[in-house]
C-alpha cells in the first residue's frame, strides 16, 4: 500500500501533523515503536510520545519551547499556531486550568528575580496533569482513527530509503511506501534520525546541549512562586564560567522519574493530578555549545550520560547538596538525615562530581545559591540532587519554513528536529510540516 504521507513517531508533532493532513484528505500512516495510550508502559514511547506520561504543562508563549526565528515564524504566526494547539487539546478534554495570567504578580516576581540577578521568563501555561493527559491523548488517538489515519504501533522504523518517487520505510515486518515522510521520533529517536538522515544525505548541524541535574526540595518552598506561575522558568548567568543555567519542567508536589535509554539512564520529573508528594522538583540545566574542532554535542552528551550511568551502577545518582559541596559521596545513612525522602525509588547514593564535568557541577552549585534568593531554603544542606538530566535536542536540521529538509519530501518535526523542546512547540512544527505538504500539493 502506498501512502501520501508516512509519519514516524506518534508524539505531539506526529499527531498534530496527522490531524492536519487527514482533515485535508491525505492518506496517512503513523508508525510508532510504542503502544496505544491505554496499553503503553514506557515513559517515552507510544501514542502521545513523551508527552503522554508527562505532566502536561502546555507553555502557551512563543518565548518557551523553541526558537521561532530558526523555523522562520514571526511571533504573531507562532501565537496563532499555539492558540490552535491549545484549542485542540481543549477539544480532546484538557481542563480549563491556566496559570501565569496575573500581570501584576508576574511583574512582582520578575522584579524580585532581577534583584537577585536572575531572568524570569513569564508566560501563560495550561496544566493538564499526568492522569488527565492520558485520556486527552486517547481521545486524540481515537479521533484520528475515526478520521481514517492508520497506525502501525509496536513497530520500530529501522531504515528509510529514498525511492525515485518517494520513500520506503523498513522495519521488523514493516515495508511502507509513501510520497513524503515526516520524521518526528522525539528525543528518544534523535540519534536514530541522525543516522537515517545522514544516509539520505541530509546533514544535521550540531546545536547546543543542556546537561545538568534534577533538584528536589520541600514543596512548601515553591508555593509562593507556584501561585504566580505553575512551572516558572528562571535563567541564571553564573559568575565563574559565565554560563547560562536554567530551570526547566518544575513539578510541584511531583515525582522524579527514571528514563531508560539503550545505553544509559537519565532523570526527569512529572506531577500527577491525584497523587501528590511532599516534594517539588525541577531540572537545572547548563547550556553547552562546542566549537571547532569538536562540535558533536550529541556524542559529548552521550559520553556524559554513559559515564554517569557507569558510576551509578545503571541507576541515577542521588546526592545531598551538602555532600556535593563538601566533595564527598552521599551514603544511605547521610540521605536518611535529609529532611525529605526521595520520590525516585531506584537510585544509587553517590557523588555527582564523579559523573558530571567540573564546570557543570560548579554552575549547578552557583545557580542554586542564586536561586535561593527567590526560593529561600532551596540551597539548604538537605536538598536532593539527581544526575544525569540531559536534553538531547542538540542535533538540528536545516529546514525551510515548512520543516522540509534539503531533501525534497523529507520533513523533520518535533524535538528530534532540534527545533522544539516541549509539547506545544513540537505540535507546532508538526502542523508546519503538514501545511507545507498541503501547500506543495495544491491542497492548502
Ligand atoms: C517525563 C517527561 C515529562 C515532560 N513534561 C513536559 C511538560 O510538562 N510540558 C512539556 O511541554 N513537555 C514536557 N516534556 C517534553 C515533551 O514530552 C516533549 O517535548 C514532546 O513530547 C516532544 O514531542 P515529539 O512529538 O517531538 O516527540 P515524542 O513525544 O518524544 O514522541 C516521539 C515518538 O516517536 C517514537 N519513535 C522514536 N523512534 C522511532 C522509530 N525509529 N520508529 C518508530 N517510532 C519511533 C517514540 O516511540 C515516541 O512515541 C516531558 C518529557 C518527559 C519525558
Amino acid at each position: 500500500m502506498r501512502y501520501d504521507v508516512a509519519i514516524v513517531g506518534a508524539g505531539p508533532a506526529g499527531l498534530f501533523a496527522a490531524l492536519e493532513l487527514v482533515e485535508a484528505g491525505f492518506k496517512v500512516i503513523v508508525v510508532d515503536k510504542g503502544l496505544d495510550p491505554q496499553r503503553r508502559k514506557s515513559i517515552t514511547c507510544g501514542v502521545g510520545g513523551a508527552g503522554t506520561f508527562s505532566d502536561g504543562k502546555l507553555n502557551l508563549t512563543p518565548r518557551i519551547g523553541g526558537d521561532p526565528a530558526a523555523i522562520g515564524c514571526s511571533p504573531g504566526e507562532l501565537e496563532a499556531l499555539i492558540k490552535e494547539v491549545d484549542e485542540a487539546f481543549t477539544r480532546y478534554g484538557a481542563p480549563e486550568r491556566y496559570s501565569g495570567e496575573r500581570d501584576e504578580d508576574l511583574a512582582a516576581l520578575k522584579k524580585k528575580a532581577a534583584e537577585a540577578g536572575i531572568e524570569f521568563i513569564a508566560g501563560r501555561q495550561r496544566h493538564i496533569g499526568t492522569s488527565r493527559i492520558r485520556e486527552v491523548i486517547d481521545n486524540f488517538y481515537h479521533d484520528l482513527l475515526a478520521r481514517g489515519v492508520e497506525f502501525r504501533l509496536g513497530t520500530k522504523v529501522e531504515a528509510i530509503e529514498h525511492l525515485p518517487n518517494g520513500f520506503l520505510l523498513k522495519g521488523n515486518g514493516l515495508e511502507v511506501e509513501a510520497h513524503r515522510v515526516i520524521a518526528a521520533p522525539g528525543r528518544v529517536g534523535a540519534y536514530w534520525l541522525r543516522e537515517v538522515a545522514r544516509r539520505l544525505g541530509v546533514g544535521p548541524e550540531f546545536g547546543p546541549l543542556d546537561v545538568g541535574v534534577r533538584v528536589e526540595f520541600p514543596a512548601e518552598l515553591y508555593e509562593p512562586i507556584e501561585r504566580v506561575m505553575y512551572d516558572a522558568k528562571f535563567r541564571v548567568r553564573t559568575s565563574t564560567y559565565d554560563d547560562m543555567v536554567r530551570t526547566f519542567c518544575t513539578n510541584p508536589r511531583g515525582f522524579v522519574v527514571k528514563e531508560d535509554y539503550e545505553e544509559f539512564v537519565l532523570v526527569n520529573g512529572h506531577a500527577e493530578n491525584d497523587k501528590k508528594t511532599e516534594n517539588t522538583n525541577f531540572a537545572l540545566l547548563v547550556h553547552i555549545e562546542l566549537t571547532d574542532p569538536v562540535e558533536d554535542t550529541t556524542e559529548y552528551g552521550r559520553a556524559i550520560a554513559k559515564l554517569a550511568t557507569t558510576i551509578g551502577g545503571g541507576r541515577p545518582i542521588l546526592q545531598r547538596l551538602k555532600d556535593l559541596k563538601k566533595g564527598r559521596r552521599s551514603t544511605p545513612e547521610r540521605l536518611r538525615r535529609a529532611p525529605i525522602q526521595p520520590t525516585l525509588e531506584e537510585y544509587t547514593p553517590g557523588d555527582i562530581s564523579m559523573a558530571l564535568p567540573h564546570r557543570v557541577v560548579m554552575d549547578i552549585v552557583e545557580a542554586l545559591e542564586r536561586l535561593d534568593r527567590i526560593i529561600p531554603g532551596l540551597a539548604a544542606d538537605g536538598t536532593l540532587i539527581y544526575a544525569p538530566e540531559i536534553k538531547f535536542y542538540d542535533t538540528r536540521y536545516r529546514v525551510n519554513k515548512g520543516m522540509e529538509t534539503e531533501l525534497p519530501g523529507f520533513y523533520v518535526a518535533g524535538d528530534a528536529s532540534g527545533h522544539s523542546r516541549g509539547i506545544v512547540f513540537a505540535a507546532v512544527t508538526g502542523i508546519l510540516a503538514a501545511r507545507h505538504i498541503k501547500a506543495v500539493t495544491g491542497n492548502a
